[in-house]
């Protein structure tokens, strides 16, 4: 059998590491090699690429988008980001996405430090890559995007951030040694989809990406994961859920879910929306605990406040946001009156921050 990587101390970068046989990957050139089961990888454009070998790639990476990095390049990140997002239905709300480091914010609420190693597990667009890039030693980057991965490098580099490093790698495969990352964020992701297979559409593998995050952290090692709720009152109340943009969707069991995707879109319900008891027993399956849960405001991808879930201030917040919606009425008062005595007001937030410890 062959030696584990020894655990690394905080003053040693993690090095790549096999996922399968958890040995250090000889680097030679451009080429990435596990000299016990053989896989390789490469380094293109100075991201690792790990989409190379059957062995190391679960599943195939991201379609490609267009040629927005060549903008990127020659005319600077910003400029790049405001096309892509002039292409949107939502200019502003994309625009914000792609370049906001306040979608980082939650950072705040964690035990930060100029030590720290952080797994950004899809690190897409890259602003919450960059923001952690800025305060902590080093972080490592993962996406299955290609286009996104080469964007955010590009960004991080005409921003002067030189402590990151670049994974084009499937997030249940994650490239590094276990107990060598002090902090992972896994947001806005989950729910996007990663099924185990793809064809017959039938079960995911967060169970296995969950495990494999965990294995990464050191003991005392923070997750956190921003995620939609199933059973957010938006939906509830007929709202529209992307990115299907189909009413009541998420509410419904997935083999009904798909049958009414197929019928209007003529495409499987690819997305994975979890309530909140779901999503809780999924990262405790995964070994996580010392749960604490926020509700995102005014939404999870880019919020302004973060409220304990289980605060009068979370649950006076949610009723003023249903009052946006609704007017206020009787029913409204009503409901709302109920559901805080029963505590149950909570399960409706529109989505999810979740800190998860590894103990
Ligand atoms: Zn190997």
């Amino acid at each position: 059998m062959p030696e584990e990587t020894p655990l690394q101390t905080k003053q040693e970068l993690p090095v790549l590491t096999c996922p399968h046989c958890r040995i250090a990957l000889h680097i030679d050139d451009s080429i990435i090699l596990c000299p016990e089961c053989n896989s390789r990888a490469s380094i293109q454009a100075g991201i690792n690429n790990f989409f190379v070998s059957g062995k190391f790639s679960a599943a195939q990476s991201d379609p490609p988008l267009n040629d927005f990095n060549r903008i990127a390049s020659t005319q600077g990140w910003q400029t790049a980001a405001e096309k892509i997002a002039s292409n949107s239905p939502n200019p502003v709300h994309l625009l914000e996405y792609i370049t906001s480091e306040a979608r980082a914010d939650f950072r705040f609420l964690l035990p930060v430090t100029q030590e720290d190693i952080v797994l950004d597990v899809c690190g897409g667009w890259g602003n919450i890559t960059a923001a952690f890039a800025r305060t902590c030693k080093h972080v490592f980057s993962l996406d299955s995007s290609w286009d996104k991965m080469v964007f955010s490098s590009i960004r991080s580099s005409q921003q002067g951030l030189d402590n990151i490093t670049y994974l084009h790698a499937h997030p249940a495969l994650i490239p590094l040694p276990q107990a060598s990352c002090q902090i992972a964020v896994l947001a806005d992701t989950l729910e996007c989809g990663f099924w185990q297979e793809a064809a017959t559409n039938s079960q995911t593998n967060h169970p296995q990406i969950l495990s494999s995050i965990r294995d990464k952290l050191v003991p005392g090692g923070c997750l956190y994961l921003g995620i939609e709720n199933r059973y957010s009152y938006k939906y509830l109340l007929g709202g529209k859920a992307p990115p299907s943009n189909l009413r009541f969707i998420s509410l419904l069991p997935r083999s009904l879910a798909n049958r009414y995707s197929q019928l209007l879109r003529d495409v499987d319900y690819q997305e994975v929306a979890y309530s909140l008891g779901g999503i809780t027993n999924l990262l405790r399956q995964a070994g996580f605990s010392n749960l604490k849960v926020y509700y995102p405001i005014p939404a999870y991808p880019k919020f302004r406040f973060l409220a304990d879930l289980n605060s009068k201030a979370a649950t006076a917040l949610m009723i003023s946001r249903l009052r946006v919606h609704l007017g206020f009425n009787r029913s409204l008062y009503l409901f709302s009156k109920i559901a805080s005595a029963l505590g149950i007001l909570p399960w409706f937030a529109p989505g999810f921050s979740i800190f998860a410890y590894k103990e």
